[in-house]
């Protein structure tokens, strides 16, 4: 309650499948603009009290401070358990909103520096021991001066209602990588890197690179197969031994697609480009780079050098 005191609510910025956001301000000092993140929490939840496993979560991401990173700065709970995330506020939209957004041109140096950042985040979280397993161009919220960040931390799919039905957006299974449909019971930050390469593809694209509706987990491992390989013992060793493999026959087995391919493809972002996207593409997790061999990949340092903060478009 001492917490809630601190704030004075604002008006609504948001609505969410799990959550309204409203702006606010420090009591204490007005110009403190935050946004307050108030989950619908599920009957669950409500009944069994939020886990001490879930505030510990919390805490340890109230201490994860990096640029790229939403910064969450409290939480608290209300009447009947409802929690309360006090975070960065961060005005300008999403990367997905600016991807749709037809009326705004990017370049492949504005498409090196959002890929820097979200690299450096990502890497961030691997440091500390944090994997994200949600990122997705509407995670990605940019900040007013052109920055962008990795935000929700899968923090509000935990307290929420595990029976609420689900919004398509919500559900979308399209940056989720091939070990996670076969049902690995280990893994690893490489689901993350996964969804950065997902990310990237579809900067360049425009349009998301496993694009499917309706996205169940044949359908989607059928557009895996067809745009990166089919994952079989030969590109992946122990693949079959995994719980939920799925066996193709033979002559359903899709090469995996060569360097020629990707460049063909992704050939804006240059031959590194190409070349870093088909490794964060590689179908066995244990041989996509980690997000610290990312940061080493030329991409970052050959031609052209990315777009400095303050060059990068922005929605109206
Ligand atoms: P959910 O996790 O339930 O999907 P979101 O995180 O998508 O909820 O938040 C819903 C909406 O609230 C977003 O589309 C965005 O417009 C707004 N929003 C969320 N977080 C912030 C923030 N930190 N600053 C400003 N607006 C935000």
């Amino acid at each position: 309650d001492q917490e809630r005191r601190k704030y004075v609510k604002g008006k609504k910025l948001g609505s969410g499948q799990y959550a309204d956001v409203f702006s606010a301000h420090l009591v204490s000092d007005p110009t403190q603009l935050v946004a307050i993140k108030k989950i619908k929490v599920g009957p669950e939840v409500q009944e069994m009290g939020i886990s001490h496993d879930s505030l510990r979560e919390i805490k340890f991401l109230q201490e994860l401070s990096h640029p790229n990173i939403i910064r969450l700065f409290s939480v608290f709970s209300t009447k009947n358990q409802n929690l309360n995330l006090v975070l960065e506020q961060l005005p300008q939209g999403d990367l997905m909103k600016l991807i749709q957004d037809t009326t705004i041109d990017y370049s492949p140096s504005d498409i090196k520096a959002w890929m820097s950042m979200l690299s450096r985040a990502v890497w961030f979280c691997h440091q500390n021991f944090v994997l994200h397993r949600d990122i997705k161009p509407n995670n990605l919220l940019i900040a007013a001066n052109g920055e962008i960040k990795l935000a929700d931390f899968g923090l509000a799919r935990s307290f929420a209602d595990p029976h609420a039905p689900m919004t398509y957006n919500v559900i979308t299974k399209w940056y989720r990588p091939p070990e996670l449909y076969y049902q690995a019971n280990f893994y690893s930050g490489a689901v993350d890197i996964w969804s950065v390469g997902c990310v990237f593809a579809e900067l360049v694209l425009r349009w998301p690179l496993f694009h499917c509706m309706p996205d169940g987990d044949l359908a989607m491992l059928g557009m895996i197969s067809d745009k990166v390989g089919t994952p079989t013992e030969d590109n992946w060793p122990g693949v079959s031994k995994l719980r939920g493999y799925v066996p193709v026959a033979k002559e359903d087995v899709t090469p995996v697609k060569r360097r020629a391919d990707w460049e063909a493809n992704f050939g804006t972002v240059g031959t590194t480009g190409a070349d870093l996207l088909m490794q964060m593409f590689a179908l066995d997790p244990r041989k996509r780079p980690t997000a610290a061999q990312v940061l080493e990949h030329h991409y970052w340092t050959s031609d052209p050098r990315p777009s400095r903060l303050d060059q990068l478009p922005r929605q109206g």
